[in-house]
């Protein structure tokens, strides 16, 4: 696990907490906000994604689907909270979201990765 990664609650994070505030009754950790669901662990919004990115970007290099849906789930929780980032801008996802996307899609090796812009 990257040490940028490591505990930054998704308190700590501006773009994260105006999500958060979003809805009638904001709860304690994004985990729990309805959209995080629906953005990051609905297989469908992850096949749209899949879609957006081969559109942008071209094939996505993956073995498993698992390990594709990994993936794309980080990437539609930063767009979701931040919007279009440039190709090398990186931003730090709190790890209690990156925990539950590894929980939803664990990687073979079973290791906790942080999000890696596309290197193409
Ligand atoms: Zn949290």
């Amino acid at each position: 696990m990257p040490s940028e990664i490591e505990n930054i609650c998704c308190k700590e994070i501006q773009k994260v907490v105006k999500r958060m505030k979003q809805v009638p009754d904001p709860s304690t950790c994004m985990v729990h906000h309805p959209g995080f669901e629906a953005n990051c662990l609905n297989p469908y919004t992850l096949q749209n994604i899949h879609n957006i990115y081969r559109a942008d970007y071209g094939p996505l290099r993956r073995r498993t689907e698992e390990e594709r849906n990994h993936y794309l789930a980080y990437r539609s929780f930063v767009s979701w909270c931040w919007g279009y980032l440039g190709r090398n801008v990186r931003v730090v996802i709190p790890s209690c979201d990156v925990s539950r996307i590894h929980q939803q899609f664990p990687e073979p090796a079973g290791q906790i990765d942080g999000f890696r812009p596309p290197v193409n």
